[in-house]
């Protein structure tokens, strides 16, 4: 194995031990919390390096980017999610390289996702790739909510929330399963805690209409304050940096 390969799986070791102990001061199980490895900006080889250490999930934030590892990636029993901003007119492309779409933020994406996961399965069908005991056909959908007040930043708004859940629960190729957010960054990520908090509270809040089991997964966490996340409740946390190290926009 290269050394780097070597630090890689090293380092997955290390946030693993850390997501352990978080979960444990929480009085959580290490179990119900999914690590995603975010791979923007890195080599097809990388995320085969990851995958052999055991990482079963990934993030990517470009539709492109996905489509320019598939080649190399396809034979991986991986879980993939859309973690970035879609595109309107990159969403027909969607169901075929994602398993998950974490940043559905209005009702018009999640309309042509539902469209474009529809289609996916009808020609799935025609081919005859569609396995009959796979169960859910459906696409994985998270609604992300806009944490932190910048304007530029996405997600959908507090208020918007609930029509856009109704909305994408009457949808019948989008599985709905919970809440993705980012907070604004804070050189101390202890103060990253209330915007966690307070996507746990709107889950909780949707819950009363919906019931107790309803929207489980909440993705938040990066790098920086993913400890912190998993202690107010995060099932999913999406890590780059700690990974792979700093990533380089230039090549
Ligand atoms: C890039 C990215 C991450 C990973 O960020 P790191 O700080 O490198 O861990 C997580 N979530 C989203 C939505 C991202 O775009």
């Amino acid at each position: 194995m290269s050394s780097a390969a070597s630090d890689l799986v090293k380092n997955f070791e290390d946030v693993r031990q850390r997501i352990d102990r978080a979960a444990s001061r929480a009085g959580r199980r290490a179990e119900e919390i999914t690590l995603i490895a975010v791979t923007k900006t890195h080599p097809a080889s990388k995320i085969v390096s990851l995958y052999d250490a055991g990482a079963r999930h990934f993030g990517e934030n470009r539709v492109q980017e996905r489509e320019s590892k598939l080649g190399d990636t396809a034979n991986l029993a991986a879980t993939w999610h859309m973690i970035g901003h879609l595109q309107k007119n990159k969403v027909a492309r969607v169901p075929r390289i994602f398993t998950s779409v974490d940043s559905v933020d209005s009702i018009a994406l999640a309309e042509k996702l539902d469209r474009a996961a529809g289609e996916s399965l009808k020609s799935k069908n025609e081919n005859g790739d569609l396995n009959p005991h796979s169960g859910d056909t459906r696409l994985r959908v998270l609604i992300e909510v806009k944490l932190d007040p910048e304007p530029a930043k996405s997600g959908a708004s507090d208020g918007d929330l609930p029509r856009l859940v109704e909305a994408i629960l009457r949808m019948s190729h989008l599985n709905l399963q919970g809440l993705m957010g980012v907070p604004p960054y804070f050189d101390n990520p202890e103060d990253a805690r209330p915007y966690f908090r307070h996507l746990r509270e709107l889950r909780d809040n949707l819950r009363k209409g919906l019931g107790a089991r309803a929207l489980p997964v909440l993705s938040m966490g990066m790098s920086h304050d993913f400890e912190i996340a998993i202690e107010e409740g995060a099932t999913e946390v999406r890590v780059g940096t700690t990974l792979f190290g700093q990533r380089d926009y230039t090549e």
